[in-house]
């Protein structure tokens, strides 16, 4: 998946492999590569810089330079930390409350609606649960159908009222229908902007009030590294968000935003989206992504 800075990783800890014994110079000689790797993947900044100084700690703490196999310990330091640095445990949902309810957000074109439809068949065929989707756009019709087809690929009922021009209401008058024919989850699909504005901000904060969701998750896509770190920090001091979606993770080739969106936000990645099919979605993993990170 990030295949390039799985190799530089790797070169920059193959050094160490070889050495019965290391000296400091060869640890900081290797974190400063490791350094380098996460930079050229997009890494924020500061996380790299932290990133680092807290293995060169850990490292020293743990005797490193005289351990027996140095570089395997730093190999485990490294992955130990990356885990952490990705949230460490996975994030749960809250699925209770009839219904529960789930509250999409994101710019356009970051896979908010794509990603309702995944999310609704997954809480389907995986948690057993009757989800209703719901069409919150009120901008455009185009966002109203694309979630009745994506509803309709999963098999799971989509509402909408095209001539309702007021999101709350939507909301309101879909739990209640939500109620009324045993759906025990709603998944709200917002309308996204192209960049973060006031005027959306404004809009899914009145609907956030309005149905109190269970999880508000924040959809962003992959494949923007830093920009997708940045919105996610501009959302998050506007509206309190539980979890985000990392989407086009399947195209993204650098890794940045997946390692560095939870040190910079403090919210966890929840589940990531690997391709435009309904079943390209996964529970975000920390460890499992670390391991995948340095094979
Ligand atoms: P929205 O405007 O946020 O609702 O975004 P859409 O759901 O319409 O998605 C925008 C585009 O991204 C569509 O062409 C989707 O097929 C595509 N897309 C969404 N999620 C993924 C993903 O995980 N991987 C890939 N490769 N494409 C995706």
């Amino acid at each position: 998946m990030f295949d390039s800075l799985s190799d530089k990783l790797d070169k920059a800890l193959h050094v160490l492999k070889g050495h019965g014994s290391i000296t400091e110079v060869n640890v900081a000689e290797t974190l400063k590569e490791v350094r380098r790797a996460l930079l050229d993947a997009d890494v924020n900044f500061k996380t790299a810089k932290e990133f680092t100084s807290t293995v060169k700690e850990k490292a020293l703490g743990q005797n490193v330079l005289t351990t027996l196999q140095p570089g395997q310990l730093m190999v485990k330091l490294v992955k130990d930390e990356l885990t952490a640095l990705m949230g460490g445990e996975t994030a749960e949902m809250d699925l209770s409350g009839a219904p529960g309810i789930i509250l999409m957000s994101g710019l356009q074109g970051s896979g908010k609606t794509t990603f309702s439809g995944k999310l609704a068949n997954y809480l389907k065929t995986k948690k057993s649960k009757k989800p209703l989707l719901v069409a919150c756009d009120i901008y455009r019709p185009a966002a109203i159908n694309q979630l009745h087809v994506v509803g309709d690929q999963v098999g799971v009922e989509v509402y909408s009222e095209p001539d309702n021009k007021n999101p709350v209401s939507i909301a309101q008058n879909a739990i209640a229908h939500a109620k009324q024919n045993g759906h025990n989850i709603v998944i709200i699909d917002t309308a996204g902007r192209l960049a973060v504005d006031e005027e959306m901000m404004a809009e899914i904060a009145e609907v956030h009030a309005a149905i109190k969701p269970n999880e508000t998750l924040f959809v962003v896509d992959a494949m923007t590294g830093q920009d997708a770190v940045n919105t996610a920090k501009a959302f998050n001091e506007r509206l309190d968000f539980e979890g985000v979606v990392l989407t086009k993770l399947d195209g993204d080739t650098r890794g940045g935003a997946a390692i560095s969106i939870k040190s910079v936000v403090d919210k966890p990645i929840k589940f990531i989206g690997t391709g435009e099919k309904m079943d390209a979605i996964d529970v975000f993993h920390p460890a499992r992504m670390a391991d995948r990170i340095l094979g």
